[in-house]
């Protein structure tokens, strides 16, 4: 059995206060001056601890206050109030929302599974993801444990075409396969995000994390200085049909991306040329008749797809179509072509929870690419303000390699963790067993149908008696 993969984290302290979702308001004036104030009895000694950040202009009373409310209780007065902080509101947008770029720097962080202490105070199913559970039938056994190592449970992933059987000579001896794989301990490839005040160092801590992880971070081909290539095994440079006049990289690469258009199995073909050591992935943006064209991937000889949805989580050209409903759409496809086991499915796009990995990979992909999350896992706020040229409220272009490496770790440990737990729970011990393993799914849709199907729809304005 192989050793352990174990993705060591440590509290690795922001650089900016973060915002916080509520603040406190103390009031002076009318204050009875009791003989113990409720601000001495703040059990976490949030009162006498506080101080103010020049650097940042920021009173530390709101990141130090666990909101337990002990002192807006008891003030009688009622002079301590708190009250919702406008800007952390403000943050992001429906998809990326605050509490989501929150949790993503608690991760960042400290590298621990956030836990909501009071339970989960939120609706029960949405959209997208949301609208699927997975079966954590086996979430009372003990020994299922692959966090603290009472049980092996195995997260890794071959990334490729493997051989369908093995094949022997005469002689009785293994004849070599020809199919090429990388295998990645983590289901995990990072990529660097759309926008963001994103530096040279940035990347560079990036490509450090995918080295320290044992996966692969993929870059535009034009952000690609020869420094990056130093690591050029955990680097995958992502191919336009425009970058393939000129394009001078020497360096191995175990992997590269091409983006698929209208030129796509004649470009296919010069790029194998160009990298013919390296797994050829393609990446189709997911819109139009999304099915048929990586159909024709397959055809022209791919084997790895990279299906790449919006921003937000959905099909590009269709909101009302979410990863998840795409994914298994194409899934099934080539199951249904018997190809299935052929090729890999990576996918792409909107990924913001550490449940997405492993919800993917139950609608039939066998890995994902995390942009976003390892850019707020450094404190980006989702403000776009780098998209209009203005600084970065927390200078991410200045931060060290090493300390963009220790956050990258961190959250990607975090939702290692959170895979570990989820198949743990359900009984799985090996991630390549959860691809399109829909029987240990529930779906909303399916479970509204079947239980409420038969009831028919209840006429608008008819009363129920
Ligand atoms: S709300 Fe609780 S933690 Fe916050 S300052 Fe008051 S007593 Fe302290
Ligand atoms: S915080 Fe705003 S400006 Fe900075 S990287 Fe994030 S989106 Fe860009």
């Amino acid at each position: 059995m192989p050793s352990k993969y174990v993705i060591h984290t440590k509290q690795i302290d922001h650089r900016f206060e973060p915002l916080t979702r509520s603040g406190i308001i103390a009031w002076e004036e009318g204050c009875l001056k009791c003989p113990v104030c409720v601000k001495k009895e703040c059990v976490y000694g949030v009162y006498e601890k506080r101080e103010l950040n020049p650097g940042q202009m920021i009173d530390s009373i709101d990141n130090k206050c666990m909101s337990c409310l002990r002192c807006v209780q008891n003030c009688p007065g009622q002079l301590i109030q708190k009250s919702i902080n406008p800007e952390f509101m403000e943050m992001g947008d429906t998809h990326w929302t605050p509490d989501i770029i929150a949790r993503l720097w608690y991760q960042g962080e400290t590298g621990k599974i956030p836990v909501s202490g009071a339970g989960y105070p939120g609706p029960f199913s949405g959209p997208g993801f949301d609208s699927m559970w997975t079966d954590m039938s086996e979430i009372v056994r003990p020994t299922r444990d692959g966090i603290h190592g009472r049980e092996y449970i195995s997260t890794g992933v071959d990334i490729g075409s493997t051989p369908k059987n093995l094949v022997f000579d005469k002689e009785g001896r293994m004849v070599k396969n020809e199919s090429a794989i990388i295998d990645i301990p983590i289901p995990v490839i990072m990529r660097a995000p759309d926008f963001g005040a994103i530096s040279g160092n940035t990347i560079k801590g990036w490509i450090s994390a995918a080295k320290k992880l044992e996966t692969l971070l993929a870059i535009p081909v034009k952000r690609i200085i020869p420094e990056f290539l130093k690591l050029s095994a955990h680097i995958i440079p992502v191919i336009s049909s425009k970058d393939i006049e000129g394009l001078n990289i020497n360096e191995h690469v175990r992997m590269v991306e091409y983006i698929w258009d209208e030129k796509g199995a004649s470009n296919l073909k010069k790029v194998k040329k160009m990298f013919p050591e390296a797994l050829i992935s393609v990446r189709l943006y997911l819109d139009g008749d999304f099915e048929k064209k990586a159909m024709e991937i397959f055809e022209a000889g791919c084997s790895i797809i990279n299906l790449e949805g919006s921003y937000n989580g959905r099909v590009r050209d269709d909101a009302s179509i979410y990863m998840k409903d795409a994914i298994r759409r194409i899934h099934l496809a080539f199951v249904e072509k018997g190809v299935r086991d052929e090729m890999t499915l990576i996918a792409s796009g909107g990924f913001s929870m550490a449940e997405h990995i492993a919800k993917s990979i139950l609608c039939g992909t066998d890995a994902v690419y995390v942009d976003f999350p390892i850019l707020i896992a450094l404190g980006c706020r989702m403000c776009h303000r780098c998209e209009q040229g203005i600084p970065c409220p927390v200078e991410i272009d200045n931060a060290s390699i090493k300390w963009v490496a220790a956050r990258t770790i961190n959250i990607i440990g975090a939702w290692h963790n959170q895979l570990l737990e989820v198949m743990g729970a359900m009984g799985i011990r090996d991630v390549r067993r959860l691809r399109g393993e829909v029987g240990r799914a529930m779906f909303f849709e399916e479970l509204d149908k079947n239980i409420f199907g038969s009831l028919n729809r209840v006429e608008e304005g008819f009363e129920l008696e």
